[in-house]
């Protein structure tokens, strides 16, 4: 019986239809966004392994996957550290050892010499030649009997409890009767597209690649069949941005007029002058404030461009303006600086200020609110506490959001939420010291207006960065003695690769100690993600004011933090870091006229990759070309850091190595929308997961 006729339209059926998906199965299927038998399709490989041809035990290579075959020689059980049961397969050519740390008795009376078998697995070297540890097998038989696969077998991203036999089931189902009806919703003539395969056929190869495909064009992600869903993919997130900017403008916003008065007067008593770049940011900040349309901008500039300044006219334009504005940090720390500038900044003009975050008592904290909610406070500034629920503005004009990358566009969307006045919604400022390369801009953030600084403050010198192999620790002390009897001072940081605030805030706590022993000299400070909020307060109070000479410290002083006075940074492991994330801690000193430096230590050997982003590190500090470099190298998870929220989740694109096509795919957005409006939402509901269908940003 024909199954299509059977079931008409599989396609938008539930996935519940197929053979093997009962209630457990669908539910699994569900979180991870997948409801019909169509959207099996569009959940795509992750890389492949290929079963397709039968290697000769005599060409294996170490850390190659291979199917081979065999007969076995001896097998039994290795008494040893790990108890483990060996069986010695050969086929003329050569030999492997399979190996199992855990195995049953049957299995064990299975594998008796003589018995033909087959195994699938990863060569590595073990003791005696090479090994394949736990692999897939398969009794023969015999010689002849070996089961080679028709296509590369696709290793599919899943979830706890669904494995690859499933995936490759439920796939195979739905490309045997769902395929065909799956429809092409890109015009044939779509500048982008030429010379590509058309949708079905890249699905089917990319889900069944035959066996002579170019296995390493695969391997790269750069195969026509995945360059066309890749294209497809760029093309619908870059529609939702377009259209989530359409939505925002439709809502209103207050107007907020070129102040005459308060700006002026707080940028005479600066004690510095802006410089060209802030200047015509201001400028442009200010104007988009001045339309009623609801605004979101970007400001993007390299660390120590001075942002803060720039959130500071802003603020008192809505003030002066007779709305408040909010200033929210992603960090205690950053929170708290803000803190101290604006309190100083608005003290000048008379401008009365709240402080928001979760550490206040109950008191203060109802006092706080008390003064957001009656607009006896026009400025608040603070951390995600400025957002929560049951705190409310008398009337919110202008929110300011720090290094916007570290919240989720939800937090920000809430802070938006805090004015509903007659369907009005404050206006957005976000700012970030992430250098953002262009290509990556335009299809990120397409929906906000960008502002770059483009310039730094005048007078700043550039960084010395060394590269220091750990062996020559004591030299590196001995220069951060200098320094500090010098009465400079220094930052000392010591970073892992897990991001586990517990590890890394013993490697600090055990490097502070080991510090204090080496240098008594020197008057030594510790922070880290663990330490009480009261006591970062006391440490960072008094490494700003001198009493502190070396700070040892976790990345969390990563983001924002403020000491003109230091003027070295050691970076432990710098090894283990991404190029960004170096930039941006090297960006704590070289914030005042002094000679900086940042010493990067490591751990030889260096692998080829770390020593191309330490070198890289050390010839350049401007943050554009480090972010380029850095995208080129890691992609764009890296660039931003692995806590980072607001990166859409591609299923098959990644940005770093499909850059290429982003040009391309914002002129076909374009052409789309204008002569293809019908197939935005289709585009948008076949690519983006349900987070990212999210509207009205
Ligand atoms: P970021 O852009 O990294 O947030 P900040 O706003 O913290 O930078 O500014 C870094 C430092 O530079 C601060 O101490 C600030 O007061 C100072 N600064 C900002 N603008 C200027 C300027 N035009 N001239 C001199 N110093 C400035
Ligand atoms: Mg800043």
């Amino acid at each position: 019986m024909d199954k299509k006729k059977l079931l008409p339209k599989l396609s938008i059926q539930s996935v519940t239809e197929l053979k093997g998906v009962g209630p457990a199965v669908a539910d699994k299927l569900a979180h991870l966004g997948i409801d019909s038998v169509q959207d099996l399709l569009f959940h795509l490989p992750l890389r492949y392994e290929d079963r397709t041809r039968r290697t000769a035990l005599g060409s294996l290579r170490s850390g190659q996957e291979a199917l081979v075959a065999g007969q076995i020689q001896a097998s039994g059980v290795r008494p040893g550290r790990r108890r483990s049961l060996a069986t010695v397969i050969g086929d003329g050519t050569g030999s492997v050892t399979m190996r199992q740390f855990h195995f049953k008795r049957a299995q064990q009376e299975n594998l008796i010499r003589g018995q033909w078998v087959q195994c699938f697995g990863q060569v590595r070297i073990g003791s005696a030649g090479f090994e394949l540890v736990h692999p897939e097998y398969q009794l023969l038989p015999s010689a002849d009997g070996v089961n080679v696969a028709p296509t590369l077998t696709p290793v599919y991203p899943t979830t706890q409890g669904l494995g690859q036999k499933t995936w490759r089931h439920l796939t195979r189902q739905a490309l045997e009767h769902c395929l065909d009806d799956v429809v092409e919703l890109l015009p044939a003539d779509l500048t982008g597209l030429e010379g590509l395969p058309g949708l079905q056929a890249a699905l089917m190869l990319v889900h069944r690649p035959d066996p002579d495909v170019d296995a390493a064009a695969l391997a790269a992600g750069t195969h026509p069949a995945q360059v066309r869903l890749v294209f497809e993919e760029l093309l619908a997130h870059q529609l939702a941005v377009v259209q989530r900017r359409m939505e925002r403008e439709q809502s209103r916003a207050p107007v907020i007029d070129a102040p005459q008065n308060l700006w002026p007067r707080l940028e005479a008593l600066l004690g510095f002058s802006l410089t060209h770049a802030q200047s015509r940011v201001v400028e442009e900040v200010l104007s988009t404030l001045a339309k009623p349309r609801s605004s979101l901008r970007l400001i993007q500039g390299d660390v120590g461009c001075g942002k803060t300044v720039i959130a500071a006219a802003a603020a008192l334009a809505a003030v002066e303006a007779g709305y408040q504005a909010v200033i929210m940090a992603p960090t205690e720390l950053l929170a708290e600086q803000h803190l101290n500038n604006f309190e100083r900044w608005l003290r000048h003009v008379d401008v009365p200020l709240a402080w928001l975050t979760g550490r206040l008592t109950a008191a203060e904290r109802r006092v706080a609110c008390h003064r957001l909610a009656t607009g006896e406070a026009m400025v608040g500034v603070g951390t995600h506490a400025l957002f929560q629920n049951d705190v409310t503005y008398h009337d919110l004009g202008l929110v300011i959001i720090d290094e916007q990358h570290r919240f989720g566009v939800h937090q920000r969307l809430a802070l938006r939420d805090k004015r509903r006045v007659d369907g009005e919604v404050p206006h957005q400022l976000v700012m970030t010291a992430t250098p953002i390369p262009r290509s990556l801009t335009m299809a990120l953030y397409a929906d906000m207006d960008i502002s770059l600084i483009d310039e730094m403050p005048p007078g700043r010198q550039t960084i010395e960065t060394v590269v220091v192999p750990n062996l020559r620790r004591a030299e590196v002390q001995a220069r951060v003695h200098k320094a500090c009897v010098a009465g400079r001072r220094v930052y000392w940081v010591c970073a892992l690769i897990e991001e586990s605030d517990v590890l890394a805030a013993e490697a600090a706590t055990d490097r502070a100690r080991m510090l204090r022993e080496a240098l008594p000299a020197l008057r030594v400070g510790l922070v880290h993600g663990r330490s009480p909020v009261s006591e970062k307060e006391t440490v960072m109070r008094k490494f700003r004011n001198g009493e502190i000479d070396l700070l040892v410290a976790t990345t969390v002083i990563e983001v924002g933090v403020d000491v003109p006075e230091a003027s070295l940074i050691v970076i432990e492991n710098a090894e283990r870091m991404g190029l960004a994330q170096l930039h941006q801690l090297r960006g704590r000193v070289g914030r005042s006229a002094e000679r900086a430096a940042c010493v990067l230590m490591y751990q030889p050997p260096l692998s080829r990759m770390a020593h191309e982003r330490l070198s890289t590190l050390r010839k350049t500090t401007d943050g554009f070309s480090i972010a380029e470099k850095d995208l080129a190298l890691r992609g764009p998870g890296e660039l931003f850091g692995t806590r980072q929220s607001g990166l859409p989740q591609y299923r098959l694109a990644n940005i770093g190595r499909h850059q290429l096509l982003l040009p391309a795919v914002q002129q076909a957005a374009a052409d789309v929308q204008a002569r293809f409006p019908d197939q935005v939402a289709p585009m948008m509901r076949r690519w983006l997961p349900c987070a990212s269908a999210l509207s009205g940003v």
